[in-house]
């Protein structure tokens, strides 16, 4: 068994490029592209993601995440992360931290909380 996961694009196979073509003569066809990995997460390219998201989007904004009232952007969550590259003090290596984007207040990160993507210190959306 493979790991290839198929891209998501309801029309990915009627895009008539050569990687696309596979089988046997004379049972070529062109087939929706498989990948180990999908560099638009579950699809092949840009275009198969706009396919996909004109088809399906307003369904799946509708399930899961329609913003029915502008959310506001406070001091509590306005903790964006950040690195910067400082060769005097940090020995060439990305310095990770937080910035408040509105009061401009700076707390140190490492690095490891900078990748996990549920690490936060805001409070709120
Ligand atoms: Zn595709």
């Amino acid at each position: 068994m493979s790991n290839l996961k198929f891209c998501q694009g309801p029309d990915c196979h009627t895009y008539t490029t050569q990687d696309r073509l596979k089988g046997t003569k004379p049972n070529k066809t062109y087939q929706t592209r498989r990948r180990s990995n999908l560099l638009w997460s579950e699809f092949c390219d840009r275009r198969c993601f706009e396919d996909w998201f004109s088809k399906y989007g307003t369904q799946a904004v509708n399930h899961y995440s329609r913003i029915t009232e502008a959310k506001h952007l406070t001091e509590q969550n306005a903790w964006a992360k950040r690195y910067r590259w400082d060769y005097e003090r940090n020995n060439g290596e990305a310095q990770h931290y937080y910035l408040n984007t509105i009061t401009q207040e700076q707390r140190p990160l490492t690095e490891a909380q900078y990748d996990d993507s549920n690490y936060t210190i805001n409070t709120g959306e």
